[in-house]
C-alpha cells in the first residue's frame, strides 16, 4: 500500500508506543518518516530497523519542550529529505498523579512543557516548511481526558483540554494555506506510558489493568496500531476534506 507516497512526515515521541506504531504504519504506506524523540537507544534501533526493511527513516535526537531542539531538529529533516508534509505532535507524558492541591508548580509546568508548549514548538517550526509545500496536515495527540474528566492526573487533563483547542484555532488560521489540523483522542491503549501511571495508582498492577480495560464499553483497551491507523488517514489525502475534527478512537469510552 502506498497511502502516503512521496510524503514526508515527522512524528514526534516516535521511539516507543503510539509513536513507534505510526512511524511504523506510516514508513510502510510511503511516507518518509523523521523519528524525534529524547530515548536514543530505541530511536535509533527503529529508524536502522525500518530502512533494513526498505523504508525510509531516520532518528533525530528532539526535546520538543526545547524550542532550539524543535528548530534545529525540524531544519535538519529539511535538509535530509528535502520538504515536510506531515506533523504527528504524539510526543506526550502523564506527569504527577496527585490531586491538585498537593501538586508542586514544577509538577505542572513540566506537563505543560511537554504536552503544550511541544505541540506549539513544533507546529511553529513546521508551518513555514508545510506552507512552502502548498499544502499538509498536522496530527496531535489529545487523549479522551482532553474531553471528558476523571478524577486523577490533573496536569495532564488541562494539557490535553488545551491541545484540543489549540488543534481547532491552528485548523481556521491554516485553512486558506491548505493545512488541516486535527486532534486525535485515544482511550487508554497499553504502552508504556499507561503502565507507568497505573503503577502510580498504588494497585495491583493485574487489577488496575483489568479495572481500566472495562472502562471501555468494547471490553479492552487499545493497541497502538488502532491509534496508528488513525494517524494514517488523517496524514493521507483521503482526509482532505477534514480539519479541525476530533477523532475519538476510545473502545466506546466516551459515548456514555
Ligand atoms: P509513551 O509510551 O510514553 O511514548 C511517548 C514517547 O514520547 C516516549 O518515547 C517518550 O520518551 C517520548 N517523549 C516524552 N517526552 C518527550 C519530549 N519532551 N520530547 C520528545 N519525546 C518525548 O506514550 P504513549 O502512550 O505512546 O502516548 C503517546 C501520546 O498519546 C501522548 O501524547 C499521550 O498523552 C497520548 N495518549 C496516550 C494514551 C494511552 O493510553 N497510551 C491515551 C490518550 C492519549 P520518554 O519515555 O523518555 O519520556
Amino acid at each position: 500500500m502506498e497511502r502516503l507516497k512521496d510524503k514526508v512526515a515527522i512524528v514526534t515521541g516516535g521511539a516507543l508506543g503510539i509513536g513507534k506504531a505510526a512511524v511504523t504504519r506510516m514508513a510502510e504506506e510511503g511516507a518518509a518518516v523523521a523519528i524525534f524523540d529524547c530515548k536514543d537507544t530505541e530511536g535509533e534501533a527503529l529508524a536502522v530497523d525500518l530502512v533494513e526493511r526498505g523504508l525510509k527513516a531516520h532518528y533525530w535526537h528532539c526535546d520538543v519542550g526545547f524550542e532550539a531542539s524543535v528548530q534545529s531538529a525540524t531544519g535538519s529533516v529539511k535538509g535530509h529529505f528535502g520538504r515536510i508534509d506531515v506533523l504527528v505532535n504524539n510526543a506526550g507524558i502523564a506527569g504527577a498523579n496527585k490531586p491538585t492541591h498537593e501538586l508542586t508548580e514544577q509538577e505542572w509546568d513540566e506537563v505543560q512543557r511537554v504536552n503544550v508548549k511541544g505541540v506549539f514548538f513544533c507546529t511553529k517550526h513546521v508551518i513555514p516548511y508545510l506552507k512552502t509545500a502548498g499544502k499538509g496536515s498536522i496530527i496531535n495527540l489529545s487523549s479522551i481526558y482532553g474531553l471528558v474528566s476523571a478524577p486523577d492526573i490533573p496536569p495532564y487533563h488541562a494539557s490535553k483540554g488545551a491541545v484540543r483547542l489549540m488543534t481547532k484555532t491552528d485548523a481556521l488560521i491554516y485553512a486558506p494555506d491548505q493545512i488541516r489540523v486535527n486532534s486525535i483522542h485515544p482511550g487508554f491503549i497499553w504502552t508504556p506510558l499507561v503502565e507507568e501511571h497505573l503503577k502510580t495508582t498504588g494497585a495491583d498492577p493485574e487489577e488496575a489493568r483489568k479495572a481500566t480495560a472495562a472502562l471501555h464499553p468494547i471490553g479492552h483497551m487499545g493497541e497502538p496500531d488502532d491509534i496508528a491507523w488513525a494517524i494514517v488517514y488523517l496524514a493521507s489525502d483521503e482526509s482532505k476534506f477534514v480539519t479541525g475534527s476530533e477523532l475519538v478512537v476510545d473502545g466506546g469510552y466516551t459515548a456514555h
